[in-house]
C-alpha cells in the first residue's frame, strides 16, 4: 500500500515512479538518456534515497568493471540482486 502511495504522489508530481527510474538507471549513468529523461531521473534520485543509493551502486559496478576489466566486486553484484528482487516483490517505498 505504501508503495502504491509512493507511485501515485510521484506521478501527481509529474516524476518517475521508482520502478521507472530503475529501468531508466544505467542508460542515465551512461548518459544514454534524452535530456528529458536525465532530468525527470535526476528529479527522483533527489527525492528518493532509495534510488539515489541505487544509482551510488550501479557507479561502484561502473567504476570496478572498468578497474578490473569484467570483474566486478560479488557483494556489490549480491546487493543489486537483492534490491532487484525487494523491487521485484513490491517492498521498495519512497
Ligand atoms: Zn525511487
Amino acid at each position: 500500500m505504501m508503495r502504491l502511495y509512493a507511485d501515485l504522489k510521484n506521478r501527481l508530481l509529474g516524476r518517475l515512479t521508482c520502478a521507472e527510474t530503475l529501468v531508466l538507471l544505467q542508460q542515465y549513468l551512461d548518459g544514454e538518456l534524452s535530456a528529458e529523461d536525465a532530468k525527470a531521473v535526476a528529479l527522483h534520485l533527489d527525492h528518493c534515497t532509495m534510488c539515489d543509493e541505487e544509482s551510488a551502486i550501479y557507479r561502484e559496478i561502473k567504476i570496478s568493471i572498468a578497474k578490473a576489466s569484467g570483474t566486478a566486486d560479488q557483494s556489490i553484484i549480491k546487493r543489486l540482486e537483492a534490491f532487484g528482487e525487494r523491487v521485484g516483490n513490491g517492498e521498495i517505498v519512497d
